[in-house]
């Protein structure tokens, strides 16, 4: 199986209580083609401006992530900015800046438009639809965004709900997009747009997977010290995506094994900032966690 994720390179500065980092490396697409990468080699496509550091391509490429759709551009990189209150799902975005993605226009290379799964990450919901356009496979495709997107492009977002299977949101994106205070609500409006599954993540505590006559819930690793939140959401998705890519089939029990690594992977993305944590991150420690998560829920 084939995955392809297109998403934002970033640098990300962060402010928790108890930490302030400028300028770390960061983005959707960075945080969930590394997590993808634990299970299969991705594809990655995306832009960055000339003041991103090589090494992180080099990075990728030792972790088995295909970065032949990675372009570089005079200019700045994507920058973000986001602010962490005492509880860590509480976030506040300070300030985004587009850089090189302001005038970024993905193209799929032939092996990328072939792909069984596609994963939409979090960026211009524009650049959503011009990449589905390119797409000759009937992939499985999956979507994220953020609330700037929500609040700056809601009908691009909705039209691209149409041709989308899976849909990854926080608490806060999916209510703050249907417009509903009820989770649930807010889960079977977005259903009802096209997507076969809603999955949302719900930061610390796990993530909820709704389909249109499926509920599962998956909790998230119990911690006393998140260091870094960013990337969690990414992570998750993921981990979930290259685990189904891996797994090369859609039925509900893999759904369910995938929600739980893409648990792991988003537990694993928090231990550090920024990317740290999946330089040291090995194979071993992930099935391990999976099966603690097992055993959180066995009774
Ligand atoms: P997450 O914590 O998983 O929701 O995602 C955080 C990542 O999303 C950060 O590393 C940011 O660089 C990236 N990000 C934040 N805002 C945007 C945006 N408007 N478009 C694309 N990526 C973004």
């Amino acid at each position: 199986m084939s995955l392809v994720i297109v998403g934002s390179l970033a640098f990300d500065t962060i402010q928790t209580p108890r930490e302030r980092r400028e300028k770390v490396v960061g983005g959707s697409g960075t945080y969930s083609a590394l997590a993808a990468s634990f299970f299969t080699a991705p594809k990655i496509v995306g832009v960055v401006g000339e003041d991103f550091p090589p090494e992180i391509f080099e990075f990728f490429r030792s972790r088995k992530i295909d970065t032949r759709g990675l372009e570089t551009r005079p200019g700045k990189t994507f920058f973000w900015e986001g602010r962490y209150g005492c509880d860590p799902n509480q976030r506040e975005t300070v300030k985004t800046e587009l850089n090189v993605f302001q005038d970024f226009r993905p193209k799929l290379a032939p092996s990328h438009r072939r792909a069984d799964i596609v994963f939409l990450a979090n960026i211009d919901p524009d650049l959503h639809d011009e990449v589905l356009a390119q797409v000759e496979s009937q992939a499985l495709v999956a979507m994220d965004t953020i609330n700037f997107w929500i609040a700056n492009k809601p009908e691009a977002i909705w039209s691209v709900l149409k041709k989308v299977n899976i849909f990854f949101a926080n608490e806060e994106e999916i209510k703050m997009l249907s417009q509903e205070t009820n989770l649930i609500k807010a889960g079977r409006k977005v259903l009802a747009a096209g997507p076969r599954l809603a999955v949302v993540k719900k930061g610390e505590h796990g993530a909820l997977v709704l389909g249109r006559d499926f509920v599962f819930g998956v909790l998230g690793h119990p911690f006393e010290d998140v260091v870094d939140p960013t990337g969690a959401g990414d992570s998750f998705a993921g981990g979930f995506l290259g685990y189904l890519d891996k797994a090369g089939k859609f039925s509900r029990p893999e759904v369910r094994r995938a929600a739980v690594y893409g648990s792991v992977l988003a537990s694993f993305a928090i231990e550090e900032f920024s990317i740290d944590r999946f330089k040291t991150l090995r194979p071993e420690e992930i099935e391990k966690r999976f099966r603690e998560f097992r055993r959180l829920v066995t009774f």
